[in-house]
């Protein structure tokens, strides 16, 4: 859990690829990345478990593998899945890590970013706790610019898009409510705070609010 005055020390990723203010819990769902691989796009998704439902331990218990499948019937469903993202952002606003930067998480399945296919990669993943019928939390899209700022400080991102952007036959999230505005102005207003101690440049392109503006 994160404090409530938001620090940019606290989204700093370290040389081995863990924020320093999410509470870390290890997923086994990860591998490595491969040699040389460059770590340039970021996919945002949504979550929830059960569908709609806010609140529960059922995401991170399913990003390590300890769900317990017989607690609602949607659950059987998931029970051959094995993934994760790197990061979750909960609704009250707490950050947690299930996979290092440096690895590869299984978040984003079959998918293609600029003609480049299996987009796990060569991106981060991070899933906001939510849905597609359902506004997100002021404090989630804090969080979101915060650690957007630090992850592009850390790797050099050039994109940011949502997982229905990478794989839009099958996803639809972040979906509808998720606001992209909201996102990149939290995402500059970190970049303008952190300036004087983190190297941003300001070119992230947000593939996802690209895309909303052209279908509306
Ligand atoms: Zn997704």
């Amino acid at each position: 859990m994160l404090p409530r005055s938001l620090s940019p020390a606290h989204f700093v990723i370290d040389a081995d690829g863990w924020c320093a203010g999410a509470s870390q819990r290890a997923s086994p769902n990860h591998d490595a990345r491969g040699a040389g691989t460059v770590v340039d796009l970021l996919i945002v998704h949504n979550i929830s478990l059960p569908p709609g439902e806010f609140g529960g331990p059922y995401i991170e218990d399913l990003f390590c593998n300890r769900l317990d499948y017989t607690l609602h019937p949607y659950f059987e469903h998931l029970k051959p899945l094995r993934v994760s993202a790197h990061f979750l952002i909960r609704r009250d606003a707490s950050l947690l890590q299930f996979v290092s930067t440096h690895q590869r998480a299984w978040h984003a399945g079959v998918s293609t970013f600029k003609d480049r296919e299996r987009c796990n990669d060569y991106s981060i993943g991070i899933e906001l706790e939510g849905s597609d019928f359902k506004l997100f939390e002021p404090g989630q899209y804090r969080i979101l610019g915060n650690l957007t700022a630090a992850l592009q400080a850390h790797h050099g991102l050039t994109d940011v898009a949502g997982h229905e952007d990478v794989a839009p036959a099958r996803k639809t999230d972040p979906g509808p409510f998720f606001d992209w505005r909201q996102y990149r102005d939290s995402y500059l207003s970190a970049t303008s705070r952190a300036a004087s101690t983190v190297d941003i440049s300001a070119d992230l392109r947000f593939v996802g609010l690209a895309s909303k503006v052209r279908q509306s």
